[in-house]
Parts: structure tokens; C-alpha cells; sequence
């Protein structure tokens, strides 16, 4: 079993990082002082609002690294993370463009067919249209290749039957790119005959029904096909090529900072309420998890240097993803320890509210985008060490 080093090289923000920073800062705090939005735990995942990701887009801080005639602003991946971590460290509503943002923009741009492609990102760059991902199904969570969603080739394209699970805000988008079996299952080798497919979700046969979940809330969908018509035009890559496009697509959606600053708005909180009572344990607390986010910022910041490269850094994205969603356990089972609850309860602030909800959602942190259990047998297998 042959061992690649996981790297995480230093990077160093380029001239002008700084300034769209405060530029970011600024837009929140006038957005948020002028009810643009309330700050939420888990934003990215919960605080769908086509509006705030349409003045995103206006801003030009979508589709910031993809090229212009995709209607992407040419930007480093450094830049685009100056971005994403002030958003997420404010809480605002950012779910609507974000997996568009992260990972289907840039799937489609590099794997798409041009016409299709350049039709379709330039209006995700503007957050005037979202996607998700259609990757689960009720049968199929960790083992991807056992998808069953079948495409039937038909005349022009194929017709698309099967269920989609978990798919993160697929009722406010306009489209999905689903994993789906082209041919037919080969027990000796699962991961080939899979495609990736855009499907339209106004299409015909399409259904998107909300699924609750513990807060009562509809993030995300089951989507049933029956007999959808995706035009061939609409294929990712290569038919039958569709596990190695899945692969990269992890890759990106495993590596950002939103796996470990969805808890940061209630850490930020909690700080402001503990500032004023500073006994020994709270300060131990708070001070190893602030050690723990700059550990954790300077390694997910080196898997932006490295998709700034051209990498697609799978098992550093595994490795981040994995202590992350870990580390956003911990941020609320520690604060749940030194946050009094006489204080709690007074609190005329957002804490209270960002606590309960936090808490309530953490649990799918360690699930969604992959189990850390899958993750840890990837590390291992990478490390050599099975
Ligand atoms: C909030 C949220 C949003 C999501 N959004 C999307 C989305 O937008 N699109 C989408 O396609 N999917 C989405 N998912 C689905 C997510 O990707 C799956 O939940 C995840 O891949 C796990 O699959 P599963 O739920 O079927 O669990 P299973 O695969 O059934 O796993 C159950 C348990 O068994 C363990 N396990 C399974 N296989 C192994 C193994 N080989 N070795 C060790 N342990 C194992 C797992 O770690 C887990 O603890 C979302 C999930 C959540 C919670």
C-alpha cells in the first residue's frame, strides 16, 4: 500500500486581502444593523435567502475565482476564503449559492458541455439561481456506488427514475447534479457505469418534497424522478465517468471553513456574555478552543493554497473535515459547561436562541458531506495504515 504526505502548505493572503475584508465586514455589519438578516448558527446549511445571495452576487462575491466569461470574477481561492469566513463567522443567510458557490459551479465549469455550462454559472455567479446535490439515496449514503437512480438512454438524452435523499435546499433550486447509473451494475467493478447528471428541477417528473428535521425546520428534500428527460447535452464528463467527478466534487465540498465555523457566531456570543465573569475554568475553555479554530483556520487555509495550485486535495479535505465537525461538537458541549444558565436565561442577546438551535443541528455535522467514519478509513488508507 503506497503513502502520499498529506500537505498543508503555509499561504500568504495576496495584496488587497485585507481590504475585502473590511469591505465584507462592512457590507455585514450595514446588513445586519439595517435587518438584512439575523445571525444563525449553521448559516450555511440552514439560512436560505435568494435575496442577501442575490446582493452577494451584486458585490461580486460569488463565483469569485471562476473565469469571467462564466460570469466568475478571476479572484484567488484565497480571496474567495476572506469571503466565506467573514460570512460564516457573522451567520448571515448564505445557504441559497453555497453549494452552487463551492462545488457545482466549479463542476460544471470544468466538466460541463461549454453551451449548457455558459448558460447555466453566469446566473449562479449572480446568485440568481441555486443548486444541489444529488448524491444520497434512501439506500445509499456511505457506499455512493450502490446509487440507484437509473438513466434509461432514450432518443437525445436519457429518462431518470429514482429518489434523491437529503438534498440540501433543492426546494429553492433550480437545479441538481445527481449521480446516476448510465449501465448497468458490474458486481466486480461498482464504481464504473455512474454518471453525473444536471437535471432540471422544473422539469417534468420532478418532485421535491421537505423533510423536517429535529428543529421542525425544511432545509432539506426528497426528490423523486420519474422519468425525467435530461437532454445528453446535460452530462458531466464522460458517461460512465461519473465516480472520479464525484471524487473531486468531495474534495471541494469537504475542504472550507464551514466545517468548523458553523458554531462560531454562538462561540462569539457566549464570549461577549463570558467577558464579564472570567473565572479559571472559563478561560482554560474559551482559550483552547480559540487555539483550536486558529489550528484548524491554518490548515483548511492550506488546502486554499493548494486548490489555488490546481490540487484537488481529497485526503486533506478528509482530514480537515474530520477534526472540524469533531472540534463544532465540542465549541457546544463546552460552552453547555461554563455558559451559566442563570445568565443564559437573562440574556437579552441572540445566545440563548443560537444555543438551542446549534445544538439541535450539530449532530448532522459529522454526516452530511461524508460520516467521519468513511473519512477516518480514507486517512488510514492513505496513511498506509490499512
Ligand atoms: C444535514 C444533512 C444534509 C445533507 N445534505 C445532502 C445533500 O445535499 N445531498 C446529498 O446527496 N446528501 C446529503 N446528505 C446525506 C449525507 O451525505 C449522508 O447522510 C451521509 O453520506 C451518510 O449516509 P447515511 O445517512 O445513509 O448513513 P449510512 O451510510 O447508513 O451510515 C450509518 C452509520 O454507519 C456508519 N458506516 C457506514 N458505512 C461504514 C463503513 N464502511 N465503515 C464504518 N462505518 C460505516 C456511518 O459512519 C454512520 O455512522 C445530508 C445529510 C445531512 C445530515
Amino acid at each position: 500500500m503506497s503513502m502520499t504526505r498529506l500537505r498543508f502548505p503555509d499561504v500568504e493572503f495576496p495584496a488587497g486581502a485585507q481590504q475585502l475584508r473590511v469591505e465584507v465586514r462592512e457590507f455585514l455589519d450595514t446588513q445586519r444593523a439595517s435587518g438584512g438578516f439575523v445571525p444563525m448558527a449553521d448559516c450555511w446549511a440552514s439560512g436560505f435567502s435568494a435575496e442577501f445571495s442575490r446582493k452577494l452576487g451584486q458585490r461580486g462575491w460569488l463565483g469569485m475565482t471562476w473565469p469571467k466569461e462564466f460570469g466568475g470574477h478571476e479572484r484567488s481561492f484565497l480571496e474567495r476564503y476572506v469571503v466565506t469566513e467573514e460570512l460564516l463567522a457573522a451567520g448571515a443567510p448564505v445557504m441559497a449559492h453555497w453549494i452552487a458557490d463551492r462545488q457545482s459551479g466549479p463542476q460544471l465549469i470544468k466538466h460541463g458541455v461549454p453551451e449548457v455550462a455558459l448558460a447555466i454559472v453566469p446566473r449562479l455567479a449572480a446568485g440568481e439561481s441555486f443548486c444541489a446535490i444529488g448524491m444520497s439515496e434512501p439506500n445509499t449514503g456511505s457506499d455512493l456506488a450502490s446509487v440507484a437512480t437509473r438513466a434509461d438512454k432514450v432518443p437525445g438524452g436519457w429518462k431518470v427514475t429514482g429518489t434523491k435523499i437529503w438534498s440540501t435546499g433543492a426546494h429553492g433550486c433550480d437545479y441538481m447534479i445527481a449521480l446516476v447509473r448510465t449501465a448497468p451494475v458490474d458486481v466486480k467493478a461498482r464504481h464504473q457505469g455512474l454518471s453525473q447528471l444536471i437535471i432540471d428541477l422544473n422539469a417534468p417528473g420532478v418532485q421535491v418534497r421537505g423533510i423536517a428535521d429535529i428543529a421542525g425546520q425544511v432545509h432539506f428534500n426528497e426528490t423523486i424522478l420519474d422519468e425525467v428527460f435530461v437532454p445528453e447535452t446535460h452530462l458531466l464528463g464522460v458517461e460512465g465517468g461519473g465516480w472520479n467527478l464525484v471524487v473531486g466534487e468531495l474534495a471541494l465540498e469537504r475542504s472550507g471553513p464551514e466545517r468548523f465555523l458553523s458554531t462560531f457566531i454562538v462561540l462569539q456570543e457566549a464570549m461577549r456574555l463570558l467577558i464579564n465573569r472570567p473565572d479559571e475554568r472559563t478561560c482554560e475553555v474559551l482559550g483552547t478552543l480559540i487555539a483550536k479554530i486558529k489550528t484548524l483556520r491554518r490548515m483548511s487555509l492550506g488546502i486554499a493554497g493548494l486548490l489555488q495550485e490546481g490540487k484537488s486535495p481529497e485526503m486533506e479535505a478528509a482530514l480537515v473535515k474530520e477534526m472540524s465537525t469533531r472540534f463544532e461538537r465540542e465549541v457546544l458541549e463546552q460552552l453547555r459547561v461554563v455558559v451559566p444558565q442563570d445568565a443564559l436565561r437573562a440574556s437579552p442577546g441572540l445566545l440563548p436562541v443560537l444555543l438551542r438551535d446549534a445544538i439541535l443541528r450539530v449532530p448532522s455535522s459529522t454526516l452530511r458531506g461524508g460520516t467521519n467514519e468513511i473519512l477516518k478509513g480514507m486517512i488510514a488508507r492513505q496513511l498506509g495504515l490499512r
